[in-house]
């Protein structure tokens, strides 16, 4: 199998072609603008809609535009003079968000809707949507011995609600934009994703980032007690963001793929109890355990099903957990205790 192409190899992109990426204020966007800068893209403008003190990375030399891409006006501005599109901005957060905003989760519709068009409008060789795995059938994630998902599963759909939806339907404008108008879109759908320059508190958070938080608090306070949300049966995968950037990538450039949903996910499955272990384990405490069982939990099982990415990328998300988390705890530390002593820290203002 010929090496997958990326940014960096395409012989489409040049590497002063404008690329955009919104949602760069955010987790997954911020480190793919500093990847795609470190790759030597020397114009990136990166959007994102809270004001610019308030982002997670600035990424030097980046162009950064502050800009509600929920607006037609904004995307059109957003895209002018792109190649190529990387569009990640979402109003998101983790299970304790998507179940209490239903209605914002499913307003993002208005970002992909405005961005692929003004996209469209302007030219725009690839374009590049972050679908989730919310976007597969619930009905088959409700034992924690799920069968991993597969991309076909998400039809018949029976999508998460609110967020979920507003995914499937995203991803349709793109397979239509290129089906019926020619642009070429790309599809990832992104499993729970970690690392460090995630939102780690403030309600967004999701679950790794939650629990290491959670763990450093009771070492730091003394108290050594965690609250686990459901009963830490739950199932999941978590792919490391440096994978997750890297996938995007190959995802972006490869022209197999086109239209294509895609897993973009780790097929290492875990228990939130394994997580809390493996957590605890990296922190050097041993925890006593309440389960919250009416706090949001989720689906009960869920992992990602990576034949298909195998067979195109020859790749697949591939950081062990246990490594990828340990670099994750170590930055969420350090955050805590800077945020302890008062300094500006990355977190989420809703
Ligand atoms: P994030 O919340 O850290 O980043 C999203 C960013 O989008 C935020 O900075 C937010 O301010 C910005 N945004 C929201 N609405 C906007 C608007 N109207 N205009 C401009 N910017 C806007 O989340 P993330 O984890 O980095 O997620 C990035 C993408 O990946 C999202 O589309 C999300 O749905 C998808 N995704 C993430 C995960 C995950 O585990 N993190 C899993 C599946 C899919």
């Amino acid at each position: 199998m010929n090496k997958p192409l990326t940014a960096a190899t395409s012989p489409d992109l040049n590497k002063d072609d404008l690329i955009v990426i919104t949602g760069a204020g955010g987790f997954i966007a911020g480190t793919l603008t500093r990847y795609l800068h470190d790759q030597g893209f020397t114009r990136i403008r990166a959007v994102d809609k809270k004001p610019l003190p308030q982002w997670y990375q600035r990424v030097p030399g980046v162009e950064c535009l502050s800009l509600d891409v929920s607006e037609k006006e904004n995307a059109i501005r957003a895209v002018e003079g792109a190649t190529e599109v990387y569009n990640l901005a979402a109003d998101m957060g983790g299970m304790g968000f998507i179940e209490r905003f239903r209605v914002e989760c499913l307003r993002s519709v208005l970002i992909n809707t405005h961005m692929i068009e003004a996209a469209y409008r302007a030219g725009v060789q690839r374009y590049f949507f972050s679908s989730s795995a919310c976007a597969y059938n619930t009905t088959l994630q409700q034992d924690p011995n799920v069968r991993a998902l597969k991309e076909s599963d998400a039809y018949p759909a029976m999508a998460e609600r609110g967020y979920g939806w507003e995914k499937l339907i995203s991803e349709m404008f793109c397979e239509e934009y290129w089906s019926e108008r020619g642009m070429k879109t790309a599809i990832a759908r992104f499993h729970n994703a970690y690392g460090p320059n995630g939102t780690w508190y403030g309600g967004r958070e999701k679950a790794p980032a939650a629990l290491c938080r959670k763990v450093i608090e009771a070492k730091d306070t003394g108290r050594h007690q965690i609250e686990i949300w459901g009963d830490g049966m739950q199932t999941r995968s978590f792919v490391y963001v440096d994978d997750l950037v890297y996938g995007i990538d190959m995802i972006m450039h490869c022209d197999a793929l086109i239209a294509t949903p895609i897993n973009l996910g780790s097929s290492e499955l875990v228990s939130i109890n394994e997580l809390v272990s493996l957590i605890e384990d990296i922190a050097g405490v041993k925890l006593e355990r309440n389960y919250n069982l009416s706090a949001p939990r989720g689906v009960a099982g869920r992992n990602s099903d990576n034949t298909f990415i195998k067979s195109v990328l020859g790749w697949e998300p591939n950081t062990p957990l246990r490594d990828g988390l340990a670099k994750t705890y170590a930055w969420i530390e350090s955050q805590y205790h800077d945020r302890k002593a008062g300094k500006r820290v990355v977190t989420d203002h809703m």
